[in-house]
């Protein structure tokens, strides 16, 4: 198991790699908890490349914890759109106004306090207090529990909370046992780092550059494949949706979610759940008090979250006179605001391109290339 490996001779070779090999990348040059915070909590299931830019406009325009803990909902999760999983930063508000609270507006100092923030769990207050605090507390994400299975030849369930638990505590023994202080950031970088850049998830992972392969347990018996053991995820289910975009010259129909549930608080256009027909479509919108004049089949497109499958088709319903109904509750907005107030889920990206592109269905395949 996890500890029959002497971890305590690689940390030495493992902060040298560290060294010598970690990416630039613009949160490694700060200390600001506030900064570290940011981009710990973008990084959970988000590409390095494509965080970077949303960090950098989501600290231009919110400077400070005070700033966040201001922020109007809309502007915060237009922030945030296209990163999905928006309950991480409605989070990271109700954490910023604690801190406001009860802690004069300064990240806590001890990875403890850290912890009992809203949406910080022990690999982020790992991550914030080694780091700034220099405390000798592990950060062991995904990354992290891939290579020290690998380097064990460990086969417990890596989705397990008791298999990170038992990663938690090794990871703290070796750290107390001969990391200092002022190693303890690069140390948890060191490791989240092997696991991004050479102990890879798909494909081979690059042994050769590996400052722990005479170590390694997979490496020597050729099991890499084999480690890490995951319990297989439940299969998604499959929701068919209708989306319509209602639309008059200059002026598209968008509805705001509700506050609780799956994104909530974002902007998105009516749907209709199944597929429906031209005829059902024309139904719903003269049921909505509008009056369509045309209506065009848009192309299909799907959108994965982690439990469900969003199979989407369209109609672009041109109305004859959008501002007399009542639209059920849904807004009319001007074509040339959304983007810029109102967040729209990644789900409807393509849909909202096509509003961008301000274009009937015939067109939008051929620019879309359909
Ligand atoms: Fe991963 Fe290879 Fe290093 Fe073992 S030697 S930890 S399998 S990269």
């Amino acid at each position: 198991m996890f500890r029959d490996v002497e971890m305590n001779s690689l940390v030495k070779p493992t902060l040298r790699w560290f060294q010598e090999n970690q990416r630039d990348l613009p949160w490694r040059h700060t200390k600001d908890p506030y900064h570290i915070w940011v981009s710990e909590i973008m990084l959970q299931q988000t590409r390095v490349e494509a965080v970077i830019p949303y960090y950098q406009r989501f600290l231009r325009e919110l400077p400070t914890i005070a700033d966040l803990a201001a922020c109007p909902e809309d502007r915060l999760l237009k922030l945030w759109e296209g990163l999905g999983y928006y309950s991480r930063v409605r989070n990271m508000q109700k954490a910023a106004l604690v801190i406001m609270e009860h802690y004069d507006g300064r990240m806590p100092e001890s990875g403890r306090e850290i912890q009992a923030l809203p949406g910080i769990g022990a690999y982020t207050a790992g991550a914030i207090a080694s780091r700034v605090y220099g405390e000798l507390l592990p950060a062991v994400d995904g990354n992290v529990l891939r290579v020290l299975t690998r380097l064990s030849e460990d086969d417990s369930d890596i989705a397990k909370e008791r298999t990170k638990k038992d990663a938690i505590a090794w990871m703290t023994d070796v750290m107390q046992g001969g990391v200092s202080s002022e190693e303890a950031g690069a140390f948890n970088q060191a490791l989240m780092e092997l696991g991004a850049t050479v102990c890879v998830p798909n494909g081979e992972p690059r042994c050769m550059e590996c400052p722990w392969q005479e170590a390694c347990g997979a490496y020597a018996h050729g099991t890499i494949d084999v480690y890490p053991v995951k319990a297989k995820a439940k299969a998604r289910r499959i929701e068919e949706k209708t989306i319509l975009l209602l639309q008059d010259d200059n002026r598209v129909v968008l509805r705001k979610r509700p506050s609780r549930g799956l994104l909530a608080g974002l902007y998105e256009f009516p749907w209709l759940e199944g597929y429906v027909s031209r005829k059902e479509c024309v139904a719903f919108v003269r049921s909505l008090g509008a009056e369509p004049l045309h209506v065009e089949a848009l192309p299909e497109a799907k959108h994965i979250f982690s439990h469900v499958e969003w199979r989407m088709k369209g109609y672009l319903v041109k109305l004859a006179d959008a501002g007399a109904g009542c639209l059920n509750g849904g807004l009319l907005v001007p074509k040339d605001e959304i983007q810029r107030d109102y967040p729209i889920p990644a789900a409807f990206e393509k849909y909202a391109r096509i509003v961008q592109l301000g274009i009937g269905a015939e067109e939008v395949r051929k620019q879309m290339d359909l």
